[in-house]
């Protein structure tokens, strides 16, 4: 046996709210043997088992009564080349944003508009990342689950996964599907995604017109540190709410009463409105009580200031919920998974 399992293991460290709460047993899987050495520990006592990457998409409300595996596998390494589509696959634990930095560092684009974005590889898929126009679904090239069903390990193509808005397969059959390994189709040439309004604006700033790939992160990178709160030092979990999706009738509704109100025509003919817009509009931003706030910059992002407690930062966010249904009519469903 090569898992090395504590008890009661505080949290604390391994979530970006920064919540104090306790996994009663705690393991890091490097490999997929000590994956299956934890699935089969689980069985053998009955006990349930949690799958974490970095951590950074979780809202824990309560001690965790189960073994938390903390996906730690490391890999990366190119698949094929074709001079122009190259395949890469990295493992599960590898960290989201260097991994985005090596892609590039080896002349692919694809990745760079998800530069910065916290996490690991492993959990990517689970809501299909996204950010500035690009979503993991435009790059995916398939990826390895366990089904902790059967023991089995399953491949899946893009179809498969069931990619949609902060949605996939994996986040419907929560539980069930262990992610191993994930890959990805860049390009030696760079397709380049600049349309989503701050980027292009940023790059003209620094004066870069024909832009790279690299340019395009680094951009991004500094737009992010500008208006997000980094989690070293203000425990959140990025955007706490989903963009809601709304009828054109209410959205022209909401329109008429709030003429600012920002949303994006979809192809459906349904109607994308920017929750942060909506919370801060309902005057939420920068609000605080007790250490459970909403960020003073970024209404969509709720912050802990230090003690604040899962079920706080829940009854916060739950709050907003219904002042945003009453005020507008619109439901705003939760990003972060609950625990
Ligand atoms: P965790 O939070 O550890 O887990 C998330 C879920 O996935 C849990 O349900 C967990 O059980 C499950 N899971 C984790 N690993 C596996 C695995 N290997 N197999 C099966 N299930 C697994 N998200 C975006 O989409 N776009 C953004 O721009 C963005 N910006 C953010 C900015 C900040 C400051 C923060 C804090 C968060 C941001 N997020 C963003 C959310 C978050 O970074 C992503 O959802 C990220 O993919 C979560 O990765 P993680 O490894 O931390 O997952
Ligand atoms: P922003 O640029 O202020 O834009 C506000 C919202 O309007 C965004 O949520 C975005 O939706 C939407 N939007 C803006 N331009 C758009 C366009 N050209 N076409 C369609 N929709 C457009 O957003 P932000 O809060 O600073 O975030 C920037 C990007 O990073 C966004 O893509 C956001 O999703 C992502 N992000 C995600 C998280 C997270 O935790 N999920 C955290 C931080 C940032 P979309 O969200 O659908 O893109």
């Amino acid at each position: 046996m090569t898992l090395h399992i504590q008890s009661q293991v505080s949290l604390k460290p391994f979530n970006s709210f920064g919540v104090e709460v306790k996994a009663q047993l705690f393991a890091q899987a490097h490999s997929d043997d000590e994956v299956r050495e934890a699935l089969a520990y689980c069985a053998d006592r009955q006990l349930p088992l949690l799958v974490i990457g970095g951590g950074s998409n979780l809202l824990l409300t309560a001690d965790i009564q189960a073994l938390v595996l903390r996906m730690a596998s490391r890999g990366i390494r190119l698949l094929s080349d074709d001079g122009q589509r190259v395949v890469v696959e990295a493992e599960a634990g590898e960290t989201w944003h260097p991994f985005v930095q090596w892609t590039l560092e080896q002349g692919l684009s694809g990745l760079e508009n998800l530069s910065l974005i916290p996490g690991t590889v492993g959990a990517a898929p689970m809501q299909n990342i996204g950010a500035y126009g690009v979503e993991i679904k435009d790059v995916f090239a398939g990826l390895t689950a366990l089904d902790r069903q059967t023991g089995e390990l399953r491949d899946f193509d893009l179809a498969q996964c069931q990619f949609a808005y902060r949605d996939s397969l994996f986040k419907h059959q929560a539980g069930r599907w262990l992610i191993l390994r994930v890959r990805f189709a860049l390009n030696r040439v760079d397709h380049l995604h600049l349309e989503y309004g701050p980027v292009r604006q940023r790059l003209s700033e620094q004066g870069i017109e024909q832009p790279t790939a690299s340019d395009v992160s680094r951009a991004i990178c500094s737009i992010r540190s500008e208006k997000l709160p980094d989690p070293a030092e203000l425990g959140n979990a990025g955007s706490f709410f989903k963009n809601p999706v709304v009828s054109a009738l209410l959205a022209a509704q909401i329109k008429a009463s709030h003429p600012g109100v920002v949303g994006y025509p979809l192809a459906d003919g349904q109607v994308k409105l920017a929750a942060g817009w909506l919370i801060e509009q309902a005057g939420w931003k920068g609000f605080r009580e007790a250490d459970a706030g909403v960020h003073r910059l970024q209404s969509l992002v709720l912050v802990n200031y230090g003690a604040a407690t899962g079920l706080q930062l829940l009854a916060l966010a739950q709050r907003i919920q219904r002042d945003i249904f009453e005020r507008f009519g619109v439901e705003l469903e939760m990003e972060p998974n609950l625990y």
